[in-house]
């Protein structure tokens, strides 16, 4: 059995209070949300703070308003954002991405902020530490080599949240606290493609609210490539909001999931999706620019090269769900393809 390495515990109970935590030793004291992440990675040893801050009494973190867009607290859980019918009916792509995290139980843990930060995710990484000490680390903890290509420079770990690409194709931003003051920054400017430094969030910094813009006029829709659909991480994903005019496409805001570090904007697959009618060409011509982007590496499940194929897919299919057509046989292809797919190696 895996045990948890010591650490101090403080249970803050409002943000200012852990924020004052924060600041005593932010490079050796870690933020616990639902834990469903933190705590297997700290009994794993891949990370191991000193301190953990709870935020699980800090009820300002847990409201969620409905006012010039949504402002969700950091601290909601994904099953209650699930059973929020304001989330459903305001913003379906979110919805879908955060009832495709991991499992009931886990989502029944695990918040909005926990999804949004985090940790990357590879083969080589997620193992016990007998497991990563026989193959000597990696650059991404205690060793100096990435195993997934010896001569990267940086760690290729793969960004494995549901809910940040499609909070970045809705345009939302987050609200960042610290004992110093506070900034609001986009979603988008959240992430940098660094396994390791994949947050541009500073260690001092609790990410207290996720503000999603008005969406009237837009539509929005998440596809998840996964093993097994009740369970298991993306390993690549398409997240999708589009302005519509009838059937006429205005603007269209796509972004992938699990293809790289960080979520990637395509912005080709934009500039083609701009004021058109929402055709199979023009899907067509959409997916396959974002398929140039998809940047996979081989520390994840399934083969590379079928990963990267099935993003044309994912994008595909999330254009033709906005587009009004019946998707159910699309679901259900995709679930039988990953199911038959051999493992990557
Ligand atoms: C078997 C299994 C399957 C999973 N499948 C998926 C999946 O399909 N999709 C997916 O996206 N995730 C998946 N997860 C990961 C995880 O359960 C979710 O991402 C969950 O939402 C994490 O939230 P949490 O509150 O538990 O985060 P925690 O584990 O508490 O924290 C995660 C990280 O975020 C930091 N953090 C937490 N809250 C804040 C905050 N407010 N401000 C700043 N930093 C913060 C923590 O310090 C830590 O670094 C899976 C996990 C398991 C064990
Ligand atoms: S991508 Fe390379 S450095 Fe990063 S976790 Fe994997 S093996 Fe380690």
């Amino acid at each position: 059995m895996m045990r948890l390495p010591r650490f101090r515990f403080v249970a803050p109970r409002t943000i200012d209070e852990a924020a004052t935590a924060l600041a005593e030793a932010p490079s050796d004291t870690m933020l616990l949300a639902g834990g469903t992440d933190l705590l297997p990675n700290m009994k794993r040893r891949q990370q191991v703070p000193r301190t953990l801050v709870s935020l699980r009494h800090v009820d300002a973190l847990h409201a969620i308003h409905n006012g010039d867009g949504l402002t969700i607290g950091a601290g909601m859980t994904l099953t209650g954002l699930v059973r929020s019918q304001l989330v459903r009916n305001s913003c379906a792509g979110l919805w879908q991405a955060a009832a495709q995290v991991a499992t009931p139980h886990l989502r029944n843990m695990g918040t909005i902020g926990g999804n949004l930060c985090l940790d990357t995710r590879c083969t080589y990484y997620d193992q016990t530490y007998e497991w990563r000490q026989a193959i000597g680390f990696c650059m991404k903890k205690a060793g100096d080599i990435c195993w997934v290509a010896t001569s990267s420079p940086r760690c290729l770990a793969v960004s494995s949240t549901d809910t940040a690409p499609m909070l970045q194709a809705l345009g939302a931003t987050v609200r960042l606290v610290s004992a110093a003051g506070e900034r609001r920054i986009a979603v988008a400017d959240l992430f940098a493609n660094d396994g390791i430094n994949y947050l541009t969030r500073r260690p001092d910094e609790i990410l207290t609210q996720i503000h999603v813009p008005s969406q009237t006029g837009w539509r929005s829709t998440y596809w998840k490539l996964r093993r097994r659909g009740s369970f298991d991480f993306p390993v690549a994903s398409a997240a999708v909001a589009a302005r519509m005019d009838g059937a006429r496409l205005l603007e269209a805001r796509v972004v992938l999931g699990a293809v790289a570090s960080r979520p990637l904007t395509s912005a080709r697959a934009e500039s083609i999706l701009r004021d058109v009618d929402l055709t199979d060409e023009v899907i067509a011509s959409a997916a396959d620019a974002a398929f140039e982007i998809a940047k996979p590496m081989d520390n994840t499940d399934f083969e590379l090269i079928w990963r990267k194929r099935m993003v044309r897919t994912l994008v595909t299919y999330a254009l033709r769900e906005l587009r009004g057509d019946d998707v159910t046989p699309l679901r259900v292809s995709l679930a039988r393809q990953s199911l038959l797919q051999p493992t990557a190696g």
